[in-house]
């Protein structure tokens, strides 16, 4: 752990309080890591990953009792049992019907884990998750109906091993997950888990961060991605850096009750390119641009919604994005952001359906513009690299592979540090 000189919390100037650094910092350089407070692995992931120090690896072995959590050894089976407890007889007694969201998973391990920790913990050397902001006031009654859901699904699912707070203080600590929590994701960006950091939850936000949050196994590291000078503040990004000023600041007003003043949102420089529209002897009138971005905004969230709660085969989701590409490109370049985000998703659908050709054919149009929307060191960037690499060697065409998988490391040595073990795998299958 990095010694705390390095670095120090302070009231920063109209953000309330921040972590500002103490000496200067290379690019590439670690600030300081945080061990997870608590975490949970995302039911998709069990058996693939282990639930106690999520290290992906073939052949873990199974809980005995319930057969649903999956470990390295006895010692993170042993390491893992405060935890697990709370589910495990549970998922039993429901079987099939056991269904709590990762919310509430979640936060049943943060009540579970106040309940027993009553020091603070090593991942709470500048902000202890008591002093967690829950933004309880500027909730709207459905993101409050929202919590309710969630008190009641820890009731259901959790009461025969935690006795609970009250109401009103179930409430807070919801809202402090929802507002502080983070989800972990591996190095494809695919979801893993869910985790309380305490001390990385104290950095604000900015669309030009000039550090990365990145993650091994269940601790995060936090590394520059600027040249950060002695006395600056730490900004890490909360947010997909994909998208205009306006999306991006109507989400963290969403999820974290601000709006951004980081030198990009005022400025608004990235935004002309984000949403280029084509080159035409006839141009799209004002209004028709101001349509189609209405268009898309509604489409990608109709497309959110048909992935995560309708359970519409994958050949009508690429149709989703087929239908609406085809459209929006009347009026948007393909490197206008809404057709990227659709593009994303098709590559996606295809790569879930193992269509190999098809992903890299929406993959090979993203990287180009990608690279350019996003800042100098990105994980979205690195992520899609990786994934062209991969597919590139999947399917021999090896000199585009490893320029794609070479890509991907230059970002990651930045981003993860070069002693990684994600790159040490990489490299790996560069010689094979
Ligand atoms: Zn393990
Ligand atoms: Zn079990
Ligand atoms: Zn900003």
């Amino acid at each position: 752990m990095a010694p705390s000189e390095d670095i120090e919390r302070f009231e920063s100037t109209g953000k309330g309080r921040g972590l500002r650094a103490l000496r200067g910092f290379k690019v590439g350089e670690l600030l300081f890591s945080c061990q997870a407070y608590t975490y949970v692995l995302t039911v998709n992931e069990r058996g693939n990953h282990c639930d106690s120090c999520f290290a992906r690896k073939e052949g873990l072995s199974k809980c005995g009792k319930c057969k649903q959590a999956f470990y390295c050894n006895v010692d993170c089976q042993k390491g893992d049992w405060p935890m697990h407890k709370l589910e495990c007889s549970s998922m039993c007694a429901y079987g099939q019907n056991w269904n709590p969201s990762e919310t509430v998973r979640l936060t049943a391990r943060v009540l579970a884990k106040q309940k027993t920790q009553t020091e603070r913990t090593p991942s709470e050397r500048f902000l202890s998750v008591k002093e967690f902001e829950s933004h309880l006031d500027k909730l709207d009654n459905e993101k409050k109906e929202l919590i309710q859901n969630d008190i009641a699904a820890l009731h259901h699912y959790y009461s025969k091993n935690l006795q609970y707070a009250d109401n009103s203080a179930l409430e807070v600590i919801f809202a402090q997950v929802n507002c502080n929590g983070f989800t972990i994701e591996d190095e494809e960006l695919s979801h893993l888990g869910s985790a309380i950091f305490p001390d990385v939850a104290l950095m604000n936000h900015s669309c030009c961060p000039n550090v990365i949050v990145t993650y091994k196994g269940t601790v995060a590291e936090v590394r520059a991605v600027q040249e950060i000078d002695p006395g600056d503040e730490v900004f890490t990004s909360y947010i997909d850096l994909l998208y205009p000023t306006e999306d991006r600041n109507d989400r963290l007003k969403d999820s974290y009750f601000f709006t951004c003043d980081c030198k990009e949102c005022a400025t608004n420089q990235k935004d002309g390119a984000k949403l280029e529209i084509r080159k035409m002897n006839d141009p799209p009138s004002p209004q028709a641009i101001r349509d189609m971005v209405k268009y898309a905004r509604n489409v990608v969230e109709e497309f959110r919604r048909a992935k995560f709660l309708t359970d519409l085969p994958p050949s009508e989701l690429l149709e989703i994005c087929e239908l609406s590409m085809e459209k929006m490109g009347d009026v948007f370049e393909e490197s206008n952001v809404y057709m990227l985000h659709m593009m994303y998703q098709a590559m996606g659908v295809c790569l879930y359906m193992q269509d190999w050709d098809g992903a890299l054919k929406h993959g090979q149009k993203i990287i180009k513009p990608y690279s350019k929307h996003y800042p100098a060191y990105s994980l979205n960037v690195a992520s899609m690299w990786l994934k062209l690499g991969r597919l590139y060697m999947g399917l021999e065409k090896r000199t585009a592979g490893t320029k794609a998988l070479k890509k991907a490391i230059a970002i990651m040595e930045i981003a993860h540090g070069p002693d990684h073990h994600y790159i040490a795998e990489i490299k790996k299958e560069l010689e094979h």
